[in-house]
């Protein structure tokens, strides 16, 4: 029974292999039948640097000498999306705006509470975005929300959190590594306060048609001390504080933002690859 059964299957294996279209490599121009699937294109070279360095094609951001990429932030984060509505037809790509007074101090760059977010002054869309932070020891009663947050705003709307979630519970989608009230991240990754942490994101932009509607939403995959966290996932619109996110056009490239949430948060190797 065995073995008719395998018969069955040679003859099966056999009439199948006889049925493909018979592939003409010599035609091809292809010296050997298996050198027809393999291609041939001209791959970029990038030195991928030290834990220390960025790659030979990135843009460094911050090196921890100056804070001369950045800029005071054109706009605070609205908080619903009426407040996206009044403010993305008067964003401006090319807004020149005051010097950031965020603190470099020891290579690093520290939140100056109270002097507002700072913007990049090259504008970006689809990027590879590597940064990493420190949340300070705080006092006993400032938990949750108020326990050490700053962000990573991508476009200056949509944010990936930045929060102690060390042993510092608050609601899920606003925990370290979230995409802020819209994604809960895979796994809290979080090392305790005076670690420093890594984020490594690939971010895409949403992309519009002429006539302004959404095409692509924004996607976003982070990894957080080198754990997956988010996965592709595509946003449901800019970021908000209050009420329920949707798209509204916008330019293909705008600043990165990093969020002044009053706390002393600190960033240092700071660089992105556009994409
Ligand atoms: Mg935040």
């Amino acid at each position: 029974m065995r073995s008719i059964f395998s018969i069955l299957m040679f003859l099966s294996g056999t009439i199948l292999w006889a049925q493909l279209p018979e592939i003409d490599w010599e035609e091809l121009g292809k010296t050997q039948p298996w050198a027809v699937t393999e291609l041939y294109k001209e791959v970029p070279v990038v030195n991928p640097g030290d834990a220390n360095s960025a790659p030979s094609d990135a843009i460094v951001l911050f090196d921890g000498k100056d804070v001369s990429s950045w800029q005071k932030a054109q706009f605070g984060s609205p908080v619903n999306m009426e407040g996206f509505e009044a403010m993305i037809p008067l964003v401006d790509p090319d807004y020149e705006g005051e010097a950031a007074e965020w603190t470099v101090r020891n290579g690093e760059l520290e939140v100056n509470p109270g002097t507002g977010s700072i913007a990049t002054k090259q504008t970006f869309g689809d990027v590879q975005l590597h940064l990493e932070w420190l949340a300070p020891v705080l006092p006993e009663d400032k938990t949750g929300q108020a326990g050490g947050n700053s962000g990573v705003i991508f476009m200056g709307m949509y944010e990936v959190q930045v929060l102690n979630s060390y042993e510092n519970p608050t609601y899920n989608n606003g925990q370290a590594a979230s995409i802020y009230k819209q994604f809960i991240p895979l796994a809290n990754a979080s090392k305790a306060p005076e670690n420093w942490q890594e984020y490594d994101i690939i971010f895409m932009a949403p992309k519009f048609s002429e006539a302004g509607n959404m095409v692509s939403p924004a996607k976003v995959t982070v990894l957080h001390n080198g754990v997956l966290v988010q996965n592709n996932v595509e946003l449901l619109g800019p970021t908000c504080f209050i009420g329920t996110p949707y798209y509204i056009a916008h330019p293909e490239k705008l600043p990165l933002v990093l969020q002044d949430h009053s706390d002393k948060m600190r960033f240092r190797n700071i660089w992105v690859r556009e994409l």
